[in-house]
């Protein structure tokens, strides 16, 4: 069953076809942060989600996952650390590197971004194929952290990567398809 006012998030997200390439349906989230109703309302679904999970530490992915990760780690009262692509970390970092339809991506973590057994929320927007958020769990996970839950907005269920999460045995929530 869908979360409460999945069906609300829902109308404020915009499927924009074929960008940024032919044959892509890309669901726009810009309508859904630019109403500050609905910004508010997808917040506090997460933050109702997790606030009694104990949690240590939040990761977003690059560059939709800060928006959310950042304001649920600040209603939480935790810390916020950015899953990266490829080249934008300062510091010691470890890389996961994974498939694309047409070549590969890479994500990289700070090496200190948690500490061993820190029980870690990972948030983007929106899981295709899955790739991502596989890939950057995997990054927690060789730091030594627990990641509780994977967690997005959107999930295209027709492309099957939900389901190669849960299969990685990561839970995963997501509010609406
Ligand atoms: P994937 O690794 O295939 O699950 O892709 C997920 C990542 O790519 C997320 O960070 C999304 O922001 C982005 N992404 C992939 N497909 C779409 C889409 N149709 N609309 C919006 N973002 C997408």
């Amino acid at each position: 069953a869908e979360p409460p006012y999945a069906e609300y998030i829902r109308s404020r997200i915009r499927t924009v076809p074929n960008w940024p390439q032919q044959g892509v349906m890309f669901r726009d989230i810009t309508p859904l942060l630019q109403d500050p109703k609905t910004f508010r309302v997808l917040v506090d679904i997460f933050v109702h989600r997790y606030m009694d999970q104990k949690l240590d530490i939040i990761a977003g992915v690059d560059a939709r996952g800060f928006i959310l990760g950042a304001v649920v780690a600040y209603e939480l009262n935790l810390g916020f650390v950015p899953v990266r692509k490829k080249g934008k970390l300062p510091f010691d970092t470890i890389a996961e590197e994974y498939e694309l339809e047409y070549g590969s991506a890479t994500v990289e973590l700070h090496a200190d971004a948690c500490k061993e057994g820190d029980r870690v929320l990972l948030i983007d927007d929106l899981v295709a194929t899955g790739g991502t958020m596989i890939a950057a769990a995997n990054l927690l996970k060789r730091i030594g952290a627990n990641v509780v839950e994977a967690a997005a907005i959107v999930d295209l269920p027709e492309l099957g990567g939900s389901q190669l999460v849960r299969q990685q045995g990561i839970e995963l929530f997501t509010v609406c398809d």
